[in-house]
């Protein structure tokens, strides 16, 4: 197996093709980890959420990582690591242009209304729908590949 770290570059392209990822977030020293949909623009992650654990978790720390992957096999993926800080986008005046421009980035890739099933799944009631973006501060990729004699073998199996 080869590991190799990606280019900035290519971490960029892996986070603009994919959509889901994993968000992680701590409070109290304790980590919490969920999957997630997010929309990507260059320094920005964007996600839809409603009231819950990693929201209020979020809120009381909003240093957090998010993860995204992409496995052809066990020896062949790419993955990247992003670190940033999650900012709210309220509903109030100030925060409409940035709601509107995470929506519209969401609402690209039906995430918007996949985000919104998922909660109603959990809860019946009237969800309050919150708009999020994560400023990305670092970021880092590997990517890993199969060696000559691992692609020899998978060849042979073909
Ligand atoms: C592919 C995928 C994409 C998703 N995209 C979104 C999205 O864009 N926005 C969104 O809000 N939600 C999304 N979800 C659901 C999300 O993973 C969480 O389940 C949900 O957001 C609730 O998180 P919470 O912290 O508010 O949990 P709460 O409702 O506060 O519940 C907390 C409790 O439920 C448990 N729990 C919560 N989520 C999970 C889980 N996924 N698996 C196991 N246990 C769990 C926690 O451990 C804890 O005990 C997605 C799920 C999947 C599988």
């Amino acid at each position: 197996m080869l590991i190799s770290r990606l280019k900035p570059e290519e971490c960029e392209q892996l986070l603009a093709r994919l959509r889901t990822g994993r968000l992680a977030c701590a409070r109290d020293n304790k980590p919490y980890i969920v999957p997630i949909y997010f929309a990507y623009e260059p320094g920005f992650l964007y996600g839809f959420a409603t009231l819950g654990r990693k929201i209020e978790w979020m809120r009381s720390n909003r240093f957090i990582c998010v993860q995204v992957d992409e496995v052809v096999s066990r020896n062949e993926w790419t993955s990247v690591i992003v670190n940033g800080w999650y900012e709210e986008f309220p509903e109030r005046p100030e925060f409409s242009e940035k709601r509107r421009h995470a929506r519209s980035l969401l609402e690209k890739d039906h995430l918007w209304q996949a985000g919104y099933a998922a909660y109603q799944v959990r809860d019946q009631r009237q969800p309050t729908p919150i708009l999020y973006g994560v400023h990305i501060e670092e970021m880092t990729g590997l990517r890993s590949s199969p060696d000559h004699a691992e692609r020899a073998i998978m060849a042979g199996f073909g």
